[in-house]
């Protein structure tokens, strides 16, 4: 019997082999590097540090060599370059998947609608043009493609993390006490309040207000504005965030509608006791003018889909039901006056602001941070909305896409063997259970009806020990095998003989010798 070690040198070897295309028995630094960075684990990745530290890595990168020996320790203390050489993450053919990504962004850069936002001379200014797009898988596979190391304020973006910062120190009850959670059906800063007098969600200026008016009150403005800092540097796996005093002026000096709005609450008695107004507002513009980029703003996106632990850090930032509670609201309420409709047509939750940034979540498989400042009439970024839409044309990301089997989209997630793998077993568990529609879909999908699995059961096998006479029937029609045999040398007559399915053993009986009275033709007629 092999061992496990045995089976891990030969997976190691055949890795190393891979690389080593001139056989040269040692790969330079470089090639490992850059076939890590093809599955997206990044020279820049915290997880990658020590190996890099290590003496292996001291010598420039082109000059020193790896050896199979030291290639084989590297795979064995390092489970992350091994499932990444090996392709078992969660995006196992990250480079393609890749190349679909740029492909989406140069169709939709050609977008040169909408127009930035100009409440504010700070972001009036802002190039137009500009556009990012940046991943982060939940296994920390990245890429990034257009603008994605320039700054950008988060605006209505940092309202999911205010809103889990309340959740996580309050909780659920005491939050949504202060708090509804429904869409609005309003604009983003109507004077509007729900029946209770409470902001109808965290995703708008009046929710967001109050998720601040809720965070660490205990602590003076200062420490509450650090505590909101110092998430966002874990959320963007410990890359400084900084913070534009401008946009934070020009805010505060624009900020009627949104006085407004917090006396109006504050007349409804939302707010918790003793909430000072101006600080409060002063807190909300100062977290609107936090400023990071898409580069960075991916792993916060992906920790929000790998349920509040950041991916590349490995830090439990929030809890999985805060995540759940703030994903179920920002597929409901992210997107403006366009939730409904996002939601409809994506299926995911995303929050957008309106300096043109969208945090995109697909749940378990990665989040996406895309900024492009021009915005439709609704105030989402006009490219952003247009990628993510490109993006569930091409991709089964949509939440109910795995409802639609039929669906031609690419399924980015699974392994190529995992694919051809899980149709074998449809297609055998169908004529077991004597599902002829399901049958007929996935030959149509080019599934072969002699395929046979790991124990060498065909889909004859199956329907034969079953009974199921029609699903008999049709593979006969399909010409399939009619004695193939299974590891144990059973033949599908045999499995009907032993379970007694009388019917269907006349019915091979008389195909087998329909087929071989047709065989004889042939090689009667070869002869001739
Ligand atoms: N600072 C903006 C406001 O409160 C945020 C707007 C937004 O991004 O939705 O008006």
């Amino acid at each position: 019997m092999i061992s496990t070690t045995q089976l891990d040198e030969h997976a190691s070897d055949s890795l190393f082999k891979m690389l080593d295309a001139e056989n040269k028995k040692s790969i330079t630094s470089n090639t490992f590097l850059n076939q890590l960075a093809e599955n997206g684990i990044l020279e820049d990745d915290p997880r990658m540090r020590e190996l890099l530290h290590s003496f292996t890595f001291k010598v420039p990168k082109d000059t020193k060599t790896i050896t199979q020996a030291e290639f084989n320790d590297i795979l064995k203390q390092n489970a992350l370059v091994k499932k990444s050489l090996s392709k078992n993450l969660v995006i196992p053919d990250f480079e393609s998947f890749c190349k679909h990504i740029e492909d989406i962004f140069f169709e939709t850069r050609k977008n040169k609608t909408g127009k930035v936002a100009d409440y504010i001379p700070q972001l009036a200014r802002v190039n137009p043009e500009q556009f990012a797009i940046s991943i982060c898988t939940v296994d920390g596979q990245r890429f990034s493609i257009g603008d994605s190391n320039v700054d950008f304020c988060l605006q209505s973006s940092c309202k999911p993390i205010n809103y889990c910062l309340a959740l996580e120190e309050l909780g659920e009850q005491k939050v949504h006490s202060h708090v509804g959670r429904e869409p609005s059906g309003q604009s983003f800063n109507e004077l509007a309040l729900n029946l209770k007098g409470l902001p109808h969600n965290p995703m708008i200026n009046a929710g967001a207000m109050m998720s601040c008016s809720l965070i660490d009150r205990k602590n003076s403005i200062a420490d509450r504005f650090d505590k909101v800092n110092r998430t966002w540097k874990a959320l963007c796996a410990e890359k400084a965030v900084s913070f534009n005093n401008s946009v934070y002026l020009s805010e505060r000096q624009t900020a009627d509608r949104n006085f407004a709005l917090a006396y109006f609450m504050r007349e409804k008695n939302a707010f918790p006791e003793k909430t000072n107004l101006t600080e409060t507002l002063e807190f909300y513009f100062q977290c609107c003018s936090i400023e990071s980029k898409t580069y960075d703003l991916a792993a916060a996106a992906a920790t929000l889909a790998n349920a509040g632990t950041n991916p590349l850090t490995g830090e439990v930032i929030f809890k999985s039901s805060t995540v759940q509670n703030c994903l179920s609201l920002m597929l409901s309420c992210g997107m403006y006056d366009f939730s409904g409709e996002f939601a409809f047509k994506i299926g995911l939750p995303a929050k957008s602001g309106v300096s043109g940034a969208l945090m995109l979540v697909i749940p378990n498989v990665m989040g996406i941070s895309i900024w492009s400042p021009r915005l439709d009439e609704i105030g989402n970024s006009v490219r952003g909305v247009e990628f993510c839409k490109r993006l569930v044309e091409r991709f089964s990301f949509h939440q109910y896409d795995s409802l639609t089997g039929h669906s031609t989209k690419i399924n980015p997630r699974k392994k190529e063997k995992e694919v051809k793998a899980s149709k074998v077993m449809e297609l055998i568990w169908s004529a077991s259970h004597g599902d002829l529609d399901e049958i007929l879909r996935l030959e149509a999908e080019g599934v072969s009806p002699d395929i046979a699995d790991y124990d060498g059961r065909t889909p004859l096998h199956l329907a034969t020990s079953e009974g199921q006479l029609e699903v008999v029937k049709h593979l006969i029609s399909k010409n399939v095998n009619l004695s193939p045999k299974d590891r144990w040398g059973n033949t599908p007559m045999e499995d009907a003989i032993k379970f007694k399915h009388k019917e269907i053993q006349k019915l091979l009986e008389q195909a087998i010798k329909s087929c071989n009275s047709k065989k004889d033709k042939v090689i009667e007629s070869i002869l001739i």
